[in-house]
């Protein structure tokens, strides 16, 4: 297999292009990818302020490594989330990253937020972790990013994660979920800002190669509570299509976002206002957060006086 840039020896098949590439040649064309996607979408300049989520995992680590290659004016933001073990091993990962190659990292931690960790949060308001977990995130995602000065939040959603969203959208026919679905969300308001995905056209195998090759420092192991999750059968299943018929992802999301339009007139029409707690931006008078806060406040006083 010869490298269809340099003819040299190739070791990255990129099926869904029908394509092999060396080493090198691999990491042009994965920068090349997402400089492509950035301009395509116009998600944000050069010069621009932003804040990329960091996980540890192989996707936010390799963005992060390409974005600094790339010259943007990055800062990392990672979220402690408090699962015993899991999170300590993200945060470390994330760290020695930084401190490798000299970058800018925040850390934010869960519980000195909130005052109790995730697995803590759903248990006293009695929802699954993920539920409470992906609400505190956009909380503290955007909060985070408005009030530190940063245009945009990052996240490292890579193909496989789009078209699984995508796939269980249109399995429950959630034509709400499908009419915001975008790698480009653009701001509404002073107190929001626009979040976009860099990586929606890269699949995870293609962001594991980069993160071998470019030797970043990841965590292989996910989160405890992913385990089970039908996002994992939604990746399985199309993981399948895809060994048959090389393509077919880059295809769907591809396909999803000519039509996007199809699904236009299920988009609320939304007035967003600030929560008359906290401030940050809401479709309610109390956010979702705050309502979260103040329901497990009073069971918690409920059960002291019990
Ligand atoms: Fe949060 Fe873990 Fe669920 Fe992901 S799998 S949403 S990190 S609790
Ligand atoms: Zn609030």
């Amino acid at each position: 297999m010869r490298c269809q840039i340099c003819r040299g020896k190739a070791s990255v098949e990129v099926r869904q292009h029908h394509a092999a590439f060396c080493p090198n040649c691999f990491v042009e064309y994965f920068l090349k990818q997402i400089r492509r996607n950035i301009q395509a979408h116009k998600m944000f300049s050069p010069t621009e302020p932003l804040l990329l989520v960091v996980s540890g995992g192989k996707d936010s680590l390799s963005l992060w490594d390409a974005l600094l290659r790339l010259g943007y004016n990055v800062t990392a933001l990672h979220l402690d989330l408090g699962i015993p073990g899991y999170s300590d091993r993200s945060r470390e990962t994330c760290k020695s990253f930084a401190a490798q190659r000299g970058a800018e990292l925040r850390i934010v931690s869960v519980d000195e937020e909130f005052g109790l960790s995730i697995p803590e949060l759903a248990r006293k308001s009695r929802r699954v972790p993920c539920a409470v977990c992906g609400r505190v995130k956009r909380y503290l995602f955007n909060r985070y990013a408005v009030e530190g000065g940063f245009t945009t939040v990052v996240t490292g959603h890579n193909l496989d994660d789009e078209v699984s969203a995508l796939l269980g959208n249109l399995l429950h026919w959630q034509t709400g979920y499908l009419a915001r679905q975008h790698p480009h969300l653009p701001s509404t308001h002073p107190k929001l800002a626009k979040r976009v995905k860099p990586l929606y056209t890269l699949t995870e195998r293609e962001c594991l190669a980069y993160a071998l090759i470019q030797r970043i420092p990841f965590l292989a192991e996910e989160c405890p509570h992913a385990e089970g999750a039908t996002t994992i059968l939604y990746k399985e299943a199309l993981n399948h299509i895809e060994e048959a018929s090389p393509g077919t992802k880059l295809a769907f999301m591809k396909g999803f976002l000519k039509h996007k339009d199809l699904f236009k007139a299920a988009e609320e029409e939304v007035k967003l206002k600030e929560c008359a707690l906290c401030g940050q931006v809401t479709t309610e008078d109390v956010c979702a957060m705050c309502r979260l806060r103040e329901r497990i406040g009073a069971r918690v006083k409920i059960s002291k006086r019990g």
